[in-house]
Formats: structure tokens, C-alpha cells, sequence
């Protein structure tokens, strides 16, 4: 029997949803995550210019990608505030 462990680690608030063009894209900061955008060259070729521009924008830190925060609650990529998500590991 194998058990999960949720352990709850910090993500920053930068890096989940942008608007660009008109189009949301939606950046799933995970391990496996992928990034979409509402629009039709990404429906058609899974990528689009939206993705590329949001990708620059936003800063994606993620406390099991990138490592623990220097402070809690505090974004080390960008400075901005992070929130707290459950990740099972
Ligand atoms: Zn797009
Ligand atoms: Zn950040």
C-alpha cells in the first residue's frame, strides 16, 4: 500500500494566468504541467505567440521547481507575494 504525503508549498502568484491580445493563457506551475492559451493557434498548433510573450512576462517560481523561499510569503524570483498550494509527494 503506498501513501501520499501532501506537504504545502509556496507558488508564485506571477506565474498562473495572463492576458495577451485579448487571448488568457492559463501556465500550470507544476511538474508535468502544461501551458494553454485560449486562442486559435493554440487550439490548432499547441503553441502560439501568446504563450511565448506570457512565458517572458511571468515568473512561473515554484517552491518544489525552483526551492524554498529565503521568506515565506515572499516571491524569490520576483519579489511578489506567493500563495500556498498542496502538492502531494
Ligand atoms: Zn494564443
Ligand atoms: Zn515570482
Amino acid at each position: 500500500m503506498s501513501e501520499m504525503t501532501l506537504v504545502s508549498m509556496e507558488m508564485c502568484q506571477n506565474g498562473n494566468t495572463a492576458y495577451i491580445g485579448g487571448y488568457r493563457q492559463n501556465h500550470v506551475n507544476s511538474i508535468g504541467g502544461r501551458s494553454r492559451c485560449t486562442c486559435k493557434g493554440f487550439y490548432f498548433h499547441r503553441n502560439c505567440k501568446h504563450l511565448r510573450a506570457a512565458r517572458e512576462l511571468m515568473c512561473g517560481y515554484h517552491e518544489q521547481l525552483d526551492g524554498a523561499p529565503v521568506k515565506r510569503g515572499i516571491c524569490p524570483k520576483c519579489g511578489g507575494r506567493t500563495k500556498t498550494v498542496l502538492v502531494g509527494v
